[in-house]
């Protein structure tokens, strides 16, 4: 084993954070857990994870189940598209292996939203083979590591990083060594402020070592997120809200919402006008209405852009037959 593994696998057996789906290697688990820590926090998925596994306890249950069933479980962790993908890939599992996640690689990788990363977890935790990932922790620590300097998020740094992942992974333990990593990079070697003096590979980290481990990995400069105003109106009749369904491709796929509408960036000049709202509303969803009080503004920040939405309480004139 390499000096790395060793230390990192000497840490990870005393520091290892206890996860409900860790030591239970059953292989729905491990890519249920994958999937929705993706861009969320284990605290965050802790609760959900174990909804999930109450609610559709095996694959051929989530197979079975409706949509909405299964984008109601996932709400509130947002990029639902994961919860998409792991429903349709539920089926294909179904179908084709009885139910069983496959163990060879390429019938893995050609399920929906499992990709190399994901199957790197999957095949090292669950199956115990001697596979490699990288998701932002690890390729954050193997560029302080190593002091990487091509830029992490290129195909270049990428080739570099996984082949560093490879190098360094101890033979039958695989899946502590991704698990020891993930959980060194949560708690230890941070994006801001890593705690050096408590990490088990301080004596080998080059960055470390010159005082750069601030300015690893480096990324490529990132371009300005567009920022857009949008209106949403809140029609009600008596006990009733008026609701608009999004169309089935696309961000937030099927799912429901106020009415609502982009406005022009010329709109916007000088403040958001009345004349706009009810205009932008007619010719992008063709429904009416005459407007009332305002009722606040929203902000909120998607992956690639940002978005203001100012509320609107309106009285409904028409809406498209
Ligand atoms: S020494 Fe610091 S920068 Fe290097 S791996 Fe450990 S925590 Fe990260």
């Amino acid at each position: 084993m390499s000096r790395l593994s060793t230390r990192l696998l000497n840490w990870y057996n005393k520091h290892k954070r206890i996860l409900p789906w860790r030591d239970h290697p059953d292989p729905y688990a491990v890519w249920v857990s994958e999937i929705m820590l993706q861009q969320t926090r284990v605290e965050t998925v802790i609760p959900y994870f174990e909804k999930w596994m109450k609610l559709f306890p095996t694959i051929k249950k989530l197979a079975k189940a409706n949509e909405q069933d299964v984008l109601n479980a996932w709400e509130g962790l947002g990029y639902y598209s994961r919860a998409r993908n792991l429903h349709k890939s539920a089926k294909v599992v179904a179908e084709k292996f009885n139910g069983e996640l496959p163990r060879n690689l390429d019938d893995l990788k050609s399920l929906a939203g499992i990709g190399k990363y994901t199957v790197g977890a999957i095949a090292s935790m669950a199956f115990g083979m001697d596979e490699a990932t990288l998701d932002g922790n690890l390729r954050r620590i193997f560029s302080r590591l190593f002091d990487v300097k091509e830029f992490a998020d290129s195909p270049a740094g990428e080739k570099i990083l996984w082949s560093l992942a490879r190098e360094n992974l101890p033979k039958g333990k695989a899946g502590d060594y991704n698990q020891a990593l993930m959980d060194l990079g949560s708690t230890i070697c941070l994006p801001k402020n890593p705690k050096c003096l408590l990490c088990p590979l301080i004596q080998i980290c080059e960055a470390r070592k010159k005082g750069v481990q601030e300015l690893r990995p480096i990324l490529k400069p990132k371009k300005k997120t567009p920022q857009y105003i949008d209106v949403a109106v809140v029609v009600l009749r008596r006990d009733e809200v008026l609701l608009n369904q999004r169309p089935a491709d696309g961000l937030l796929a099927n799912m429901w919402e106020f009415p609502n509408a982009r406005l022009a960036e010329a709109a916007v000049l000088g403040g958001v006008k009345s004349k706009e709202i009810v205009k932008s509303l007619k010719a992008q969803t063709k429904i009416q209405v005459k407007q009332k009080e305002a009722l606040g503004i929203v902000n909120h920040a998607y992956t690639h852009f940002k978005v203001s939405v100012h509320v609107y309480q309106c009285d409904l004139i028409s809406i498209p037959k």
